[in-house]
């Protein structure tokens, strides 16, 4: 963590400065948004107030510079602020930002047509949204409505989102509970098990929905075959494949789609993260003609969302898809990732039993500690050398690390030295505690 002159001017005109300013913000935290996560995030080690972003680098209040091997979860692929989006998005701002709903839209037109022409097989038409959930209700929804059927099956471990029908078929008992009943007829089986999908789906199977690599579950990818398995057993019983590309989507996993490393073609895409090139939020589903003509023949307004499709937000995904074309980032999130893979692996040799598993693709990686603590302690400690990494959420002993793809050798091999020494210092911290202890 580097310290250099504090920068504090607030864009809301704010006027305290440094650590007066930092505290003044976590305390409204306390009081008027969530008080428990502000506990969380000040214990990860993440009690500081983020200002300005620019490539992998995010800026604090103190002044403090991080590398950012989070990237948002998958939001930051093109970096933050990347030029060419951010000038896209200015472009737009100027003209119409959002949308006055009764004439057609130029933004909406083009990446419809980019993203049918970039997506596998037969996906052809584009529905838009505001988020990764909104792309996976819609997805339920068009299921639903194109088969006449009503019920899914989706894995254990997977994360869809978190509204009532994303929730539904998000396959982590503690977020699902508190809110039931939800949509029936959802059936989990283990991911990467084929003959449980194959048991599971019937001729009652509206569809299978999957993630290409699991990303909340763990950093979990998909076993060779186990896709195309899927697309098999959905043909078998005529129900419909559902891949949520909304993390592995757009080159994060070395490859444009995650559906790509096997070359299989779903019925229904969901995208959302990284389509706004860290700019503006958007989410996109994307199905076949058939689908469509289902879902929108009689009424073309049967689903619909008022945001969705915005000229800011379209803007922002054109020059996306632009810029990971132009600066070839698929292939680098496979180099890059490579070097990343390997890297950790060695700390796994020196961590002993400490790492289990070193996994992922492309710029998706997991590592998972056998033990909960020590990835907690690793990511504050890691944050404290000035590297943004976070667990996932539905398996807290599995530390993720999901840069932009443009992030460069060289930052690879610091965020690496920060992740050693964090790592083997928690590691040998637990130690020292449970001898304390016997
Ligand atoms: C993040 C995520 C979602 C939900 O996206 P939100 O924008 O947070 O609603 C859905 N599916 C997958 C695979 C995700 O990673």
């Amino acid at each position: 963590m580097s310290s250099s002159t504090t920068e504090t001017t607030s864009p809301q005109g704010f006027s305290l400065e440094g650590e007066a300013y930092v505290e003044a913000i976590i305390e409204r935290y306390r009081q008027y948004v969530n008080p428990g996560l502000a506990r969380l995030m000040q214990f990860g080690g993440f009690g500081d107030v983020e200002v300005s972003a620019e490539g992998c680098v995010l800026t604090t209040a103190t002044g403090a510079q991080y590398l950012d091997f989070l990237g948002g979860y998958g939001v930051f692929s093109v970096g933050h602020r990347h030029p060419k989006v951010v000038e896209a998005v200015h472009r737009q701002l100027d003209r119409l930002p959002l949308s006055a709903r009764t004439f057609f839209c130029e933004a909406q037109a083009l990446l419809a047509e980019r993203l049918a022409q970039l997506t596998p097989g037969a996906l052809q038409f584009t529905f838009f949204s505001n988020s990764g959930t909104e792309a996976v209700e819609a997805a339920l929804k068009m299921a639903r409505v194109a088969t006449g059927r009503t019920q899914f099956v989706s894995t254990e471990g997977s994360y869809h989102g978190k509204s009532m029908g994303s929730l539904s078929v998000t396959g982590r008992e503690k977020y699902r509970k508190p809110f039931e009943p939800l949509v029936p007829g959802v059936t989990f089986v283990p991911y990467n098990d084929v003959e449980a999908l194959a048991e599971a789906v019937s001729s009652q199977t509206a569809a299978v929905i999957l993630e290409a690599i699991q990303g909340e579950g763990g950093i979990i990818p998909a076993k060779p075959g186990y896709l195309t398995a899927a697309r098999e057993i959905c043909d078998r019983h005529g129900a419909l494949l559902i891949v949520d590309e909304v993390q592995t989507g757009l080159g994060r996993t070395g490859a444009l789609f995650g559906v790509d490393h096997e070359g299989v073609c779903p019925d229904i895409m969901t995208l959302a993260k990284a389509l706004g090139g860290g700019v503006m939020p958007i989410g996109a589903t994307i199905a076949t003609a058939p689908i469509w003509e289902r879902i929108f023949g009689e009424n073309p307004l049967l689903h619909t969302s008022t945001f969705g499709g915005n000229p800011l937000a379209c803007a922002a995904g054109l020059a996306t898809l632009e810029v990971i074309q132009e600066e070839k980032l698929v292939q680098r999130a496979a180099e890059r990732g490579e070097q990343l893979l390997a890297g950790l692996r060695a700390v796994q040799q020196e961590a002993g039993g400490a790492i289990v598993e070193v996994r992922g693709r492309g710029l998706m990686i997991g590592v998972e500690f056998a033990v909960k603590d020590v990835a907690e302690l690793t990511i504050n400690g890691m944050a404290r050398r000035g590297v943004i990494a976070a667990y996932t959420l539905n398996n807290p002993k599995v530390i993720r690390l999901e840069p932009p793809l443009i992030v460069t050798a060289d930052q690879v091999d610091t965020a690496l030295r920060a992740f050693r020494e964090a790592a083997l210092e928690a590691i040998s911290l637990l130690e020292g505690l449970e001898e304390s202890v016997e």
